[in-house]
């Protein structure tokens, strides 16, 4: 511990906690701010590091990581820790919240240095090796010492690792009890920082018990950071058992869709994908929709089927001309068609209008995706509706989309018996469409040959696989 030389307590006194508030935690909502997102120009309000109270040394360490000025929750998040407060903050990876609770932290292990100081809980292993990476980054000049106890590794080395007193232990809840029940000579009794990072997730993943029981070997005079996307009730509970008379700090999300959007999702067999679009079509008849997909093939299979059976469907995807693409946009622009069949190529970088309905006939391989397919509707306060399909083969994307949404969204109630009375003509539809298709492709191999190689090559960037 040599490292560390004492500096006089600049920021105010840290406050102490009565281990008899923790039951009664009250919270206190601080402004809520835009995200910014790391990297991206500070909002003008955004003070600096130093500003924030944060020492020269660590500043320093910010500087040396690229970070030229907080993010909000940073900034939001950073005073009141500094002034001794326990936090909750609301915020979602990306949003810079590691630095948030790791910066206070690092600064109070400078003020009084000890092993076995803070200990930081994730939900992944994955994620833990992240944190410690900034944990070791941000406190390089200070020689912090960080240990990664997580399940999958040797036991023993942990041991030893945990033996040789590190300053920081980040951990999964399963592998800490672990050592704290089974390590000779292991304990946190001497722990002045817990951080639990992204809570709602930890407790998602049925780490509750451990938790608890983590929780009740802990020193109650301790401060404690909770960040998680969400307030859901299990990690309201939570936060009365551990923190003590916390405020709360939040950034409204990059990922969250505008309050006017009524998302939901339809949980469908992969083969009835056509019936149950060509059945919201109809509910949705006379109004606009897009509906993406994620090949050209499909874009173009769908556009034709929806054309037999009478729909104004226009497709749009990389593998038009660009003045296609403009044609097929200012058609649907001046209402002369009113369905989009498109793939997300196209659709980035193109000006395409808002519209009333969205379907998400193939899910977006990523929350980024969706958010930018679902902003195509309810713009400027307007309302909208945007539906995603889901298949037996989808569930494990769309529960990712929802985790980065940080919510569940609701199931669309489709009436089955209505859908299925279509079946037979979507079948027929279908049937022309391959053989629509298949005139397709032969016009795209033919004009291929047309344009030769060289043509098609300077043209990659625009180009999509079928
Ligand atoms: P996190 O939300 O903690 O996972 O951080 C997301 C990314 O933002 C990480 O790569 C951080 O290194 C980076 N980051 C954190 N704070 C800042 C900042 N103030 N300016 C720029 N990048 C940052």
């Amino acid at each position: 511990m040599s490292e560390f030389k004492k500096r006089k307590v600049t920021q105010k006194q840290l406050k102490n906690h009565d281990a008899s508030d923790s039951e009664s935690s009250s919270t206190h909502e601080s402004a809520i701010n835009d995200q910014q997102a790391p990297g991206e120009e500070a909002p003008e309000t955004a003070k600096t590091f130093k500003e924030l109270g944060i020492i020269d040394q660590l500043c320093e360490a910010c500087e040396t990581m690229g970070y030229k000025a907080p993010t909000p929750i940073q900034a939001q998040a950073i005073p009141l820790a500094l002034e001794g407060r326990d936090v909750i903050g609301l915020a979602e990876t990306g949003s810079g919240k590691t630095a948030a609770f790791a910066l206070p932290m690092l600064q109070a292990l400078m003020d009084n240095p000890q092993t076995l100081f803070g200990l930081v809980m994730a939900p992944t292993r994955e994620l833990a090796y992240q944190i410690s990476q900034s944990f070791e980054n941000l406190g390089a000049s200070i020689g912090v010492r960080c240990v990664v106890i997580v399940g999958g590794m040797d036991m023993v080395s942990q041991s030893i690792a945990l033996g040789k007193k590190p300053h920081i232990i980040v951990a999964t809840p399963g592998r800490l009890l672990d050592h704290l029940e089974n390590t000779k000579g292991f304990s946190l009794r001497n722990l002045k920082y817990l951080a639990i990072d992204e809570a709602d997730r930890l407790l998602d993943m049925d780490f509750g018990d451990s938790l608890d029981k983590i929780l009740k070997v802990l020193p109650r005079t301790r401060h404690t950071y909770l960040f998680s996307a969400t307030m859901s009730s299990k990690v309201e509970s939570l936060q009365r058992a551990s923190l003590s008379n916390p405020l709360r700090v939040s950034v409204s999300s990059k990922y969250q869709t505008v309050s006017t959007l009524q998302a939901s999702y339809l949980c469908i067999p992969h083969k009835h994908k056509n019936l149950y679009l060509v059945y919201l079509l109809n509910e949705f008849a006379g109004q606009s929709a897009i509906i993406f997909t994620t090949t050209v093939n499909e874009t173009q299979r769908l556009a034709f089927m929806l054309r037999a059976l009478g729909f104004g469907a226009i497709p749009l995807h990389g593998q038009l001309s660009q003045s296609s693409r403009l044609g097929a946009l200012n058609k649907f622009r001046a209402g002369s068609r009113e369905i989009l069949v498109a793939t997300d190529i196209a659709a980035r970088g193109l000006d395409i209008p808002s519209v009333d309905v969205v379907l998400n006939f193939d899910l977006p391989m990523d929350s980024k995706t969706y958010i930018h397919r679902v902003g195509r509707t309810a713009r400027a306060g307007k309302s909208g509706v945007a539906i995603s399909f889901v298949t037996q083969y989808d569930v494990e994307v769309w529960m990712r989309i929802e985790w980065a949404l940080g919510k569940k969204l609701k199931e669309y109630d489709a009436a089955k018996d209505e859908v299925m009375v279509m079946a037979e003509r979507v079948a027929e539809a279908q049937r022309q469409a391959i053989m629509e298709m298949k005139n397709f492709d032969e016009k795209k191999g033919s004009r291929g040959k047309k344009f030769g190689k060289g043509k098609r090559s300077r043209d990659d960037m625009d180009q999509e696989e079928g």
